[in-house]
């Protein structure tokens, strides 16, 4: 197939605001690609590569925008050999192969890939659109598609295998030992009531400030997943040493490492970070900062997939195969009061919160709903940063304060809520520095305008009206409580859930982000 069709159906796309028509242009599409270029368009249109990042700056794809070719003679094949070979490629070989094929493709094919390969094509949204798609163009439900999509870790391979054999395609993708499964995510509440008032009789457990960790076993072979799927496992070297004494050959677990203290507290987490993020010496790092492990989900044993069981069997037969010490503090309870007196007890030890759980709820991958609630004490979102301001006197040289955005999922975009330089530690501005010059697109005097690509979780206290900013909102008191890499922009906070914050639309109005 040309490219220059993916390109069309990709400028269509993103022309008309209607969901429907969005999803009828991509489905027409996918039934005329052929097989072997199914996952390259598919992963295209929803802004990603295959080959994952080809580390190419922005400068660098701007040097490389030539005269454009005026007839389409680019084919999908082509385009995704190319990269595969850039991603082999050194630093001036990647370089050659980008001029090369800017030179062969025509404006629109050069504006498309210039836009994919900055990632200014990712959207949260179109995932969601592609899976719908990708299920017309099938004949199947979209709900058959996003699971599988989910428990296989990606879209892309799931779309090849319905298009190629329809319904039958999907019995690939159940649960399977050492493919990890998108990690099910939380929403927010206000407080402890809320999540009674929401869920009713809910589990409640500690919600650790540490790393995500997802453990696949069979037998011997042990392997950790960190929370966006990467094989971590050489960072942690006693958690794997305790999965090999647990009951149970084969077994898929997720909990949290955290650091402790000498008297059993937790380490605040970029401590935790420091031991787990270490790829070298992480022998000696293992004495002197040992990681527990605690686990809070069952999702396979001995051959039988826990997936869609309801929570409360998936933690009983968790609690029966994990050491009491190692099982996430819980509760079950329909009293608010409890549920309040439960979040003190965490806080009182150190946490960050509690996590309060639907109990009928299955493991729904990869998805923010409602059965998962957080809750905590100090009120944070996840922003992303737009432009970044020159700091004065000891922050001269360094980029200090931040402009701050949420994700207007209705319009698109980003609203902007506020600025900071709270809460910075020297090591976060050097490396916030180097980062935001990688994304500049314009600059002023003090100013730096970057891509809306970091995430950062900001604490505050309030959220007050404000003329200063279109958003008509601004945050009170906000600092930076840490980089969250393991985010996109995509999973940032929504403009509508700072409304809700706000009070200024009904939380049950709200529904599902
Ligand atoms: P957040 O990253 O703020 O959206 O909060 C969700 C994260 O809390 C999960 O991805 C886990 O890393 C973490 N977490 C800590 N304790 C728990 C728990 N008991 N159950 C589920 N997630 C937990």
């Amino acid at each position: 197939m040309l490219l220059n069709r993916v390109v069309e159906v990709s400028g269509a796309v993103s022309q008309t605001t209607s969901r429907l028509e969005k999803i009828r242009l991509l489905a027409d599409l996918l039934r005329t690609v052929p097989l072997e270029e199914v996952e390259a368009v598919v992963s295209w249109l929803t802004g990603v590569l295959r080959q994952g990042k080809l580390g190419i700056g922005y400068a660098r794809l701007r040097d490389a925008r030539t005269t454009p070719s005026l007839q389409p003679q680019l084919t999908v094949r082509d385009v995704d050999e190319t990269f595969d070979r850039m991603a082999a490629a050194s630093p001036q070989g990647r370089r050659e192969l980008l001029a090369a094929l800017f030179q062969r493709a025509t404006a629109e094919e050069q504006a498309f890939l210039f836009r994919l390969l900055i990632g200014e094509l990712r959207q949260g949204a179109l995932e969601g659109i592609m899976a719908d798609a990708i299920a017309e163009a099938a004949g199947l439900r979209s709900e058959a598609i996003r699971r599988a999509a989910m428990l296989a870790g990606e879209l892309t391979k799931v779309a090849r295998a319905v298009l190629e054999s329809g319904h039958a395609g999907l019995a690939a993708f159940g649960v399977q030992l050492f493919r990890p499964v998108q990690p099910m995510l939380a929403q927010s509440a206000d407080d402890a009531t809320q999540a009674i008032q929401w869920l009713g009789e809910a589990a409640l457990e500690y919600k650790f400030d540490g790393a995500r960790i997802q453990v696949h076993r069979a037998g011997d072979d042990v392997r950790i997943f960190s929370r966006s799927l990467n094989d971590v496992t050489a960072a942690a070297p006693e958690v794997v040493e305790a999965v090999r004494r647990l009951p149970g050959r084969e077994l898929i677990l997720e909990g949290e490492v955290l650091a402790l203290t000498p008297d059993g507290r937790p380490q605040p987490f970029q401590v935790t970070m420091r031991r787990f993020g270490r790829k070298l010496e992480v022998e000696r790092m293992r004495s002197q900062l040992p990681l527990t492990p605690y686990w809070f989900d069952l999702l396979y044993l001995d051959g039988t997939s826990f997936i869609d069981e309801p929570q409360q069997r998936r933690f009983a037969a968790l609690a029966e195969i994990v050491p009491r010490s190692n099982l996430t503090p819980y509760c079950v309870t329909a009293d608010a009061a409890r549920a309040e007196e439960f979040l003190h007890q965490a806080l009182a030890s150190g946490h960050e919160g509690i996590m309060a759980k639907g109990l009928q709820a299955p493991y729904a991958a990869g998805a923010r709903g409602r059965s998962w609630l957080k809750i905590k004490r100090a009120k944070t979102l996840d922003l992303v940063i737009l432009a970044a301001e020159w700091g004065s006197g000891r922050r001269r040289g360094w980029l200090s304060n931040l402009h701050l955005g949420a994700r207007d999922a209705e319009r698109g975009g980003f609203q902007m809520l506020g600025k900071t330089f709270k809460g910075l530690t020297d090591e976060m501005l050097e490396w916030q520095t180097r980062e935001l010059l990688k994304l500049a697109v314009a600059r002023d005097q003090h100013t730096v305008y970057v891509q809306p690509k970091l995430v950062v979780e900001i604490a505050f206290n309030d959220i007050q009206i404000s003329p200063h900013y279109k958003s008509g909102l601004a945050l009170r008191f906000a600092r930076v409580k840490r980089y969250r890499p393991d985010k996109s922009p995509a999973e940032a906070d929504t403009y509508a859930t700072v409304k809700r914050l706000a009070g200024l639309v009904d939380p049950e109005a709200d529904g599902l982000e």
